[in-house]
């Protein structure tokens, strides 16, 4: 560039003005490449710090911690360790709200990391290893960051900032959720307690890193962007008798296998399937402990999904009756629980519309729109469903790297490639941007 300067001055003096242009153009990438270092540590630390669902003490106080050194005003407690910080930029304009996620899961890291975890903790009262294998440690670090950038360029940022960061996205790991009378959490818990109304949030933006995408692009959709999931628990309650002597008792293992089976027929003969898709799921299933004892009791735990508001409430409502009577002729009884856990995530499609230039820019052109949406899960449904929502998919795996083979969130090598978190960085602060002149548009 100087050595271009020196001979042909004009033409580089032009390109240089060019260039600053582009400069002020993109501040937003310039900052964020600025301070990526930092980000990359933050998380780093809280990589090697993760904490259980509903527990995550130390990740708030970090956090806050971070949020009250940029100069913001602070809440914490919220649903619990939830902390909520809100920055007023200096040009006018709408409230909106960014998320993330900080809890981790119940799994032993083997990704031989300098930085892995080596934490334990407390899962449901037994001692389990922990580790970030969701990627939201990379989320916290990612909304730390844009509070750091939109704080120390609050001249160019319009309107209120409310960073949210929400505890237990994965569910509680220490209530329990059958129980009469359970709290909520998480999300829920957050929009229960009144969040959205309190700090005004009018939009509400939040992201997930994935292995199914390269580092630094992001893939969004339009409408229903996770499935619905629900949990149930069964208990199967029989009577014991000898192995050789099954007419002495009722035996709730022959009843669960019929009860299994039962179950796919709530699919594929009760819910109308022009409307979308649906599954039901057993996940555990714990009776019996020697060869020639039928036990008294068998219990199932599992999840439903679906994609239909209403092929959703045909599973979740009819469960209960499908499996009951099917016990009921085995003379097994059954104790049939269903447990809410997350509608659809929708994204506002709008909104979603509205800010895919910013998605663009936020990832030098690298975004695009998916057909489908994901097999999970989200509790962002709750703020989505107060407010237009927007949540985007931002790739984990690094360039080069066959997609097919990468590990996938959720399991012990998971792995982020860490120059991916830039672009989330300025994805959040471009949804900042781009959702003030949306909410101008829609003024007018
Ligand atoms: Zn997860
Ligand atoms: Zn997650």
């Amino acid at each position: 560039m100087m050595k271009a300067f020196t001979a042909l001055p004009l033409l580089a003096a032009l390109s240089a003005v060019n260039s600053l242009a582009q400069a002020d153009d993109n501040w937003v990438k310039q900052a964020a490449t600025a301070q990526a270092d930092q980000v990359i540590e933050w998380r780093r630390h809280l990589h090697q710090h993760p904490e259980l669902s509903n527990q995550e003490h130390n990740t708030s106080a970090y956090v806050a911690n971070h949020l009250r050194k940029l100069g913001l005003k602070v809440h914490t407690g919220i649903a619990g360790t939830g902390v909520v910080a809100v920055l007023k930029g200096d040009l006018p304009g709408p409230t909106v709200g960014l998320r993330a996620d900080m809890d981790a899961l119940p799994i032993k890291e083997a990704t031989g990391l300098p930085f892995a975890s080596k934490a334990q903790g407390d899962y449901f009262g037994k001692t389990v290893d922990v580790m970030h294998a969701c990627g939201h440690d990379a989320h916290t670090a990612m909304l730390m960051g844009a509070a750091r950038l939109m704080s120390q360029n609050k001249d160019k940022i319009p309107g209120t900032v409310v960073f949210v960061f929400q505890p237990s996205e994965e569910g509680p790991s220490n209530i329990d959720i059958y129980a009469d009378n359970a709290p909520s959490w998480g999300a829920r818990r957050m929009v229960e307690e009144g969040i959205i109304e309190r700090f005004g949030i009018q939009a509400m933006f939040a992201m997930h890193v994935t292995s199914d995408s390269h580092t630094g692009e992001i893939a969004y959709k339009s409408g229903i962007a996770f499935n619905s999931s629900d949990s149930f628990r069964i208990r199967l309650l029989g009577k014991q008798a000898h192995g050789s002597a099954p007419w002495d008792g009722a035996d709730p293992i022959v009843a669960s296998a019929n009860v299994i089976n039962a179950m796919q027929t709530l699919v594929n003969r009760r819910a109308k399937l022009t409307l979308g898709m649906g599954v039901v799921s057993v996940g555990s299933i714990h009776g019996g402990t020697a060869n020639n004892v039928i036990p008294e009791e068998i219990i199932m735990n599992g999840t439903i999904r679906s994609d239909s508001a209403p092929i959703r409430e045909t599973l979740t409502t009819q469960l209960a009756e499908v499996v009951s009577k099917t016990a009921e002729a085995q003379k097994v009884k059954a104790d049939v629980k269903v447990v809410e856990m997350m509608p659809l995530t929708i994204n506002n499609p709008d909104l979603t519309q509205a800010l895919a230039p910013a998605m663009a820019r936020a990832s030098d052109g690298h975004a695009e729109e998916i057909a489908n949406q994901r097999s999970g899960s989200e509790d962002f449904a709750y703020f989505a469903q107060k407010v237009p929502g927007l949540y985007v998919f931002l790739g984990q795996t690094p360039q080069g790297r066959d997609l097919n083979t990468a590990a996938n969130n959720h399991t012990p090598t998971v792995y982020l490639d860490e120059a991916t978190l830039n672009t989330g960085v300025r994805a959040h602060v471009e949804f900042v941007l781009g959702y003030a002149d949306y909410a101008k548009q829609l003024k007018q």
